[in-house]
């Protein structure tokens, strides 16, 4: 039987060692969860958002056994995975509260010997693809709004990090949700992919991760028609006006820019900075972005981890030299750190002046601690550089200055915006890019509308 081993990024640790479903198993996986859809389909909205709440209560009674087991496999400083976890039950308790508002709708006929109803139900079963980069996260977020919907979820957590989310299965069984209402499929993507986007079993497939993964899915699922939810990459501008107040720019820059160490969809990518405020903020963003601490995330006095493997530390090594070789200045950082024998990865907080547009850094994601600054002096300059993508998921402005606000917000081809806000993600609101950053939201309430059909009943002869 096929070995998964999942290591600690940090030091290199075996943290455990899974066996991996076969594509027959996860077969008889996909078919259990299909017959589970026809009993937790009829149990009342109550009773699910019941059992949702209580897996959160659970959680939360767990949150620092799950939180350590985060960090070891993932990397990130222990505070941002206690972080995660609440955030990840947020999802759940927002969700069970949605369950009790999933209403249809009644429509005047032409006739009077007639009624139209419309309802919405449950899709069916539903296959998610998680990212490591948020272990808990990214699947209470999809898990929470199918469950209340009525579907049965299966999912397949990154191959890096599946131990978060082998405890939180665990966890929902625990509360009492069905074994086969919720499993976790232990596999390699490119392999469980395709089990899952050729069964007839899955109605769904939601799915957090790279563009071209993403695009992947689109097209195997369409043998089957199945719907889609699609969390890509992104690209964040990050623009700072004339009259921005720096000092909390600041704040909100390093706390987007380096938070799980620079790995996350929607973290600033690209520093996006009026020239009458370049200097002062070059400065004091280089001076704090110098006194982050580069650690193991199990260390209290680390605020930046380990990158997640070699691809990732390969990428982001590749955009800091070619931005120096195309002349970048380096302000800070740009050490790696690679342990050969360890297979362990680190690259130091950067700052990167002098920045032009043909530097890859300015057109591919980075998932990395690498900061580019570039000037503009005037705003649709700004604008023509931060919508200059494929990406749409999140862009950022700092202005104090409400119509320059409004012209921002109107002209960003982005479906997240942070104005004089680094940190805009939260359950109640929804999160999901324009073109090639996705498809779907998640959160909200418009998080739970990709989980439901829609039936429209006519009734004749009254
Ligand atoms: P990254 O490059 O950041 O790891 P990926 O998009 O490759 O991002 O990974 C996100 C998730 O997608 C992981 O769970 C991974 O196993 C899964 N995955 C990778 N390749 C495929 C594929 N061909 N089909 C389905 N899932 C995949």
């Amino acid at each position: 039987m096929n070995e998964l081993k999942v290591f600690n990024p940090a030091t290199g640790d075996l943290l455990a060692t899974l066996s991996m479903d076969s594509k027959e198993m996860i077969e008889t996986k996909l078919k259990a969860g299909h017959d589970a859809f026809r009993t937790w389909r009829n149990t009342s909205v109550y009773e699910r958002a019941a059992l949702i709440d209580r897996w959160a209560d659970l959680i939360i009674e767990q949150k620092d056994v799950v939180a350590k087991i985060m960090t070891e496999e993932n990397g990130k400083p222990l505070r941002e995975s206690l972080g995660e976890v609440l955030n990840a039950v947020s999802y759940l308790t927002w969700y069970a509260e949605e369950a009790k508002r999933i209403y249809g709708r009644t429509i005047p006929a032409n006739t009077n010997n007639k009624r139209i109803m419309v309802t919405r139900q449950g899709i069916g079963l539903v296959a998610a693809i998680t990212p490591w980069n948020f272990p808990a996260a990214m699947m209470t977020r999809k898990a929470g709004p199918a469950l209340a919907a009525g579907c049965t979820f299966i999912v397949k957590p990154a191959e890096d990090t599946p131990l978060t989310m082998i405890k939180l299965v665990e966890l929902a069984h625990e509360a009492g949700i069905p074994k086969d209402v919720i499993q976790c499929v232990v596999g390699v993507g490119s392999e469980v992919g395709p089990v899952f986007t050729s069964s007839n079993y899955v109605r769904k497939i939601t799915f957090t991760g790279s563009t071209p993964v993403g695009k992947r899915l689109i097209s195997e699922g369409a043998n089957t028609v199945k719907h889609m939810s699609m969390e890509l990459g992104g690209h964040a501008p990050f623009i700072i006006c004339e009259d921005a107040d720096i000092d909390f720019v600041i704040t909100q820059a390093i706390a987007s820019k380096f938070r799980n160490a620079g790995q996350t969809c929607i973290c600033a990518n690209r520093f996006i900075v009026h020239k009458n405020v370049l200097a002062e903020f070059t400065e004091k963003f280089t001076a704090a972005a110098k006194a982050l601490k580069l650690g193991n995330g199990m260390d209290p006095t680390t605020d930046v981890g380990p990158l997640i493997n070699k691809k990732g530390f390969d990428k982001v090594v590749e955009q800091i030299e070619d931005a120096k070789a195309k002349g970048a200045s380096v302000l800070v950082g740009g050490t790696s750190f690679e342990d050969k024998e360890k297979k362990t990865y680190f690259v130091s907080p950067t700052v990167l002046g002098d920045v032009t547009l043909d530097m890859q850094i300015m057109s591919e994601e980075t998932f990395g601690p690498v900061a580019p600054i570039i000037a503009y002096d005037d705003l649709d300059t700004a604008l023509e550089i931060a919508n200059g993508t494929p990406f749409g998921l999140a862009a950022y402005y700092f202005t104090n200055d409400y119509k320059r606000g409004i012209y921002l917000q109107d002209h960003l081809n982005f479906g997240i915006i942070g104005w004089n806000d680094g940190l805009p993600t939260t359950a109640q609101a929804p999160f999901g890019g324009f073109k090639e950053s996705g498809l779907g939201r998640e959160g909200g309430i418009e998080g739970i509308e990709p989980y439901l059909e829609t039936k429209y009943l006519s009734i004749g002869n009254l």
